[in-house]
């Protein structure tokens, strides 16, 4: 789990009580309360966009985050990684029994294919969930809206659960 603070903050000022704290104050409430335990890690993690393209340089093939970063929001990270691998196993898997180098040629537009959709998910839930500092209070409203919006709405919550988890829902 994670929060918004201040990318210049100094994890070491921040003991479990008060991260407990923070946690506590954005999701406990409506009958959920957080079940609370040690926290194993912590850091301040700036967020960051980034896409290498082409993913291929020569015989060098890059995947995961050695060609890609998304801000954590949308939790797609992991998720690119093990999507390259895959299709980047088709290619050297075709190159070597079947001598066929078409699918490692299209590697990198393939693998792109997603990444871009997850870049674009990941830029959506960052902007929705976030508050920039410099935020004023027509945008603070215009975000809530935005998220009201999203979660009353049938087709909000579809698009949202499809895009979150890659899979097509009932409703779509
Ligand atoms: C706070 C946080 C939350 C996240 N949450 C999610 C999530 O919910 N869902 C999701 O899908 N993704 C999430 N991610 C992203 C995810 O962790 C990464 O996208 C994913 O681990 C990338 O996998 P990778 O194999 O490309 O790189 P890595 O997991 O970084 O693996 C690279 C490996 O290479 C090793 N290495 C580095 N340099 C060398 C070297 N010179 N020689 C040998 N080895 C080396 C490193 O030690 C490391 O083990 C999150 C990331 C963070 C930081």
């Amino acid at each position: 789990m994670y929060f918004q603070c201040d990318p210049k903050e100094n994890v070491a000022e921040w003991d479990d009580d008060r991260i407990w704290a923070e946690f506590r104050s954005r999701v406990n409430g409506n009958g959920f309360e957080l079940k609370e335990g040690p926290v194993l890690e912590k850091m301040v993690l700036p967020f960051r966009s980034f896409v290498h393209t082409p993913m291929r340089h020569g015989n060098l093939f890059l995947a995961g985050d050695a060609a890609h970063t998304v801000p954590p929001t949308g939790a797609k990270g992991l998720n690119l990684a093990i999507n390259d691998v895959k299709v980047l196993f088709e290619g050297l898997d075709s190159h070597y029994n079947s001598g066929s180098d078409a699918l490692l040629e299209t590697y990198s537009d393939r693998a792109l294919d997603r990444v871009w959709k997850a870049q674009q998910f990941s830029y959506w839930m960052t902007t929705m969930l976030h508050t920039p500092a410099d935020a004023d209070d027509f945008s603070r409203a215009r975000q809530l809206g935005e998220l009201n919006s999203v979660v009353s709405s049938r087709h909000g919550r579809a698009y949202l659960a499809e895009a979150y988890t890659g899979w097509p829902t009932v409703a779509s």
